[in-house]
This record gives C-alpha cells, sequence and structure tokens, in this order.
C-alpha cells in the first residue's frame, strides 16, 4: 500500500470528519475483542452514510457486521422508525456489534441477525417483509454474486445494492486465481453482465484500505 494513500485519507478525514468519539469507541472495543481491522475506511463509512441520506432510505440491509461500525454510519443515515437487518456468522462479531450501536445510541434501529447469511437472507424472503430501499454486501466474497441475487428479490425497483472489496489489489483480473474471493467477485461481475434487472457500475479505490472498489447497482 502507498504511504500517500494513508496520508491523502487522513487529510480528507480531517477535512471532511468531525471527531467521533463512538465511531472511535465501536473500533477501540473490536480491538479489544480480537476483531480484524477489516471495517470500512471513516471516509467509505460517510459515503455509505451519504448515499443512504441522499436516497432517504428507511429499510437498509448489510451482509458482513463484524462489530458495527458500517452498521453505525448506515443506522445514522435513517429516521427515527428506519431499520438496519446486519446479518453475521460469527455469533462473537455479533454480540460485539450489538454492543458497539447500542453504545453509539441508534441500537432501536439495528436488528442483527446471527447466522450464514445466505440462511437469513432465505427467512428474509419467507417473511415477506417490506423491500430494503439500500443493501450493502461485505461478507465473505465468494458469495458476492448469490447475495447480490438474494438481494434483487428483497429489494424493489430504485433500490440500491452496493458490494465492497471488489478489486483486492487489482487480483480480480486474475482468472486463473485459486483465490475463492476472487473467483466469487468474478461471478460476481459475470452475473452482472447478464442481469437486466440491474444497472450497474464499479470504482476502484485507493485509501487507507489499500487498493480495492466498490461496485455500485441500481435495480431498474
Ligand atoms: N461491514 C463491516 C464494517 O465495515 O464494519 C465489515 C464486515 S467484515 C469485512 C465481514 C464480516 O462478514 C465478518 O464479520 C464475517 O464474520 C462475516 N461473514 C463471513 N461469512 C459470512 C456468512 N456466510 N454469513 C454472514 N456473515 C459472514
Amino acid at each position: 500500500m502507498s504511504a500517500e494513500w494513508n496520508t491523502v485519507d487522513a487529510y480528507l478525514a480531517e477535512k471532511l470528519l468531525a471527531d467521533d468519539p463512538a465511531l472511535d469507541a465501536a473500533l477501540a472495543a473490536n480491538r479489544a475483542a480480537g476483531l480484524p481491522a477489516i471495517d470500512v475506511s471513516p471516509l467509505q463509512g460517510k459515503l455509505l452514510h451519504l448515499i443512504a441520506r441522499a436516497m432517504s432510505a428507511r429499510r437498509i440491509l448489510e451482509i458482513g457486521t463484524l462489530g458495527g461500525y458500517s452498521t453505525i454510519w448506515l443506522a445514522r443515515a435513517l429516521p427515527e422508525d428506519g431499520r438496519v437487518v446486519t446479518l453475521e456468522l460469527d455469533p462473537h462479531h455479533a454480540q460485539v456489534a450489538r454492543a458497539n450501536v447500542d453504545r453509539a445510541g441508534i441500537g432501536g434501529k439495528v436488528e442483527i441477525r446471527v447466522g450464514a447469511a445466505q440462511d437469513s437472507l432465505a427467512a428474509l424472503a419467507a417473511e415477506g417483509g417490506a423491500p430494503f430501499d439500500l443493501v450493502f454486501i461485505d461478507a465473505d466474497k465468494r458469495n458476492n454474486g448469490v447475495y447480490v441475487r438474494a438481494a434483487i428479490d428483497l429489494a424493489r425497483s430504485g433500490s440500491v445494492i452496493i458490494v465492497d472489496n471488489v478489486v483486492r489489489d487489482g487480483r480480480v483480473i486474475d482468472g486463473d486465481s485459486d483465490d475463492a474471493m476472487i473467483q466469487g467477485t468474478r461471478r460476481l461481475f459475470d452475473m452482472l453482465t447478464a442481469e437486466a434487472r440491474l444497472d450497474a457500475t464499479a470504482i476502484q479505490t485507493v485509501g487507507a484500505k489499500g487498493w480495492d472498489g466498490l461496485m455500485m447497482a441500481l435495480v431498474r
């Protein structure tokens, strides 16, 4: 990772992000609990927050909670009666996230479902609740395509689906990669090429989290 990417991120964060004790406390709690530091960066978290606010999202689905750092950014974009449903496989991560979102004061808007995301997505579909306005996918990358398909079924025309980490230091272009995360992301792009229900783009990003990228799609 280029040192300059970090320095520029620090500059942008200093200019654009306010001091945020709740988010700092969440990251500290994650560290103390031994969670990996694979949350979105502060600037990326704010991007998610602004997208949610710009579209007046009321219901957000997140796949991959970790310690709830991105969940806090998303939940803060919601009106009082808004809801984030966030799916997490690891009960320890979910427990840390529960404490973090409660401490941040937005716990009442956050439902954490523990289990394999595919099972939780099937349960959500069976429940037949209101559609999600925004879906943020940031879990096991090999299932990205599966998650996007499930997300379409839980969304409505005009919903937005975002997938994180779709570039992976440029390794996404390596069709021979034996990395299941790369192959999963490549399957995602193959799916997007053929998926008439979505209009999608992807951008590369550099910064405190290295060289990566995100995919954003609008449900037609
Ligand atoms: N979105 C979080 C943030 O920015 O703060 C980071 C999420 S982290 C990159 C990925 C999370 O997905 C981990 O907590 C991991 O346990 C979870 N995960 C991995 N496989 C999963 C699965 N099959 N179902 C649900 N969650 C899964």
